[in-house]
């Protein structure tokens, strides 16, 4: 079968020190340690990389060990300033994030935590699986929530207080789209944590949400044929038509790209983005034809 020009544009190519946001910034040094959740893949791999390349210590964490051991590798070929620790977690046991953060703390000084980890399901809320309601609200709403439980102690037990969390929310944390409520609530829910903690902060506890729209990642690719089966369209339609069609910007954003609003967020350039949402969405959910 002849490969549709779309698909070529789902490519991602590996980072390079070009592509990442560099910030000079006191905290951004070995000993401060960056909890990243599903760094194995797409978002949160490069969220580590981009992490690590500004010098902090990463505590690396997913359930696929070889997505790790690729980030571990391209950690090595970007010859990142900081470095990259890794833990194989899964974020739906209360045992596995306990042994998260006490890896961090073993590494390092705990000061941020990038809750990025998150999985897709579509059907229609009449026939939505509940296991996988719950496994989706295990990783991606209980478990940003236990993790901030654990780590914001540490945080707090700084010498100055500094610290943030920043959530990996979406453009479903403000609107939705049909067939995908497991998703849905779980965005909306991270924003209501993100400003929970935002609430509780204080003396230099921040966090923040980043909402984009579609991100050329496996979670993505690997849902375009599932949402034409739904709608009874094709591949391509699906790219041009209901992904790209409302965001006035016509490409898909980078790993990298989000990667980078991590880093500004958890940087001193961040001081008062507190409860706040990066809305990177192209202008999808702001404007309309
Ligand atoms: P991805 O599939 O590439 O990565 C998700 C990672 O989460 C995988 O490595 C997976 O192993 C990990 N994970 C899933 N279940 C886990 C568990 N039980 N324990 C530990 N790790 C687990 O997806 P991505 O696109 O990089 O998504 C990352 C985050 O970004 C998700 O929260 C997603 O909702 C969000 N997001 C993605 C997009 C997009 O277009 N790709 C847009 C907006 C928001």
């Amino acid at each position: 079968m002849t490969e549709s020009p779309s698909h070529d544009r789902l490519t991602v190519d590996e980072i390079t020190d070009d592509d990442v946001l560099f910030v000079d910034d006191e905290h951004f040094s070995r000993e401060n340690v960056c909890i990243v959740t599903g760094a194995g893949s797409g978002i949160g791999r490069a969220t580590a990389l981009a992490v690590a390349a500004n010098g902090l210590t990463v505590l690396a964490t997913d359930v696929d060990e070889d997505g790790l051991a690729e980030t571990t590798a391209e950690a090595e070929a970007l010859d990142v300033d900081g470095r990259i620790e890794t833990t194989v977690a899964d974020l739906t046991r209360d045992a596995d994030l306990d042994r998260i953060v006490e890896d961090a703390a073993a590494s390092g000084t705990v000061r941020y935590l990038a809750n990025v980890a998150g999985l897709q399901h579509i059907d229609a809320i009449e026939d939505f699986p509940m296991e996988k309601y719950d496994q989706m609200h295990d990783v991606m709403l209980r478990a940003p929530i236990a993790l901030s439980k654990r780590t914001i102690p540490h945080v707090r037990g700084t010498d100055d207080g500094v610290g943030a969390v920043g959530n990996m929310a979406s453009v479903h944390g403000h609107y939705v789209t049909a067939d995908k409520v497991g998703y849905n609530v779980s965005k909306f829910g991270l924003r209501g944590l993100t400003q929970s903690i935002a609430a509780e902060g204080g003396a230099g506890l921040r966090s923040f949400s980043i909402s984009t729209g579609y991100v050329k990642t496996p979670l993505v690719t690997d849902q375009i044929p599932d949402t034409a089966d739904q709608r009874g369209i094709s591949v391509d339609e699906v790219i041009e038509d209901v992904m790209l069609g409302q965001s006035r910007v016509k490409e898909m954003m980078e790993p990298v790209d989000v990667a980078n609003l991590f880093v500004f967020g958890f940087s001193t350039h961040g001081d008062h983005l507190n409860g706040g949402d990066l809305l990177f969405d192209g202008g999808m959910t702001l404007t309309y034809e």
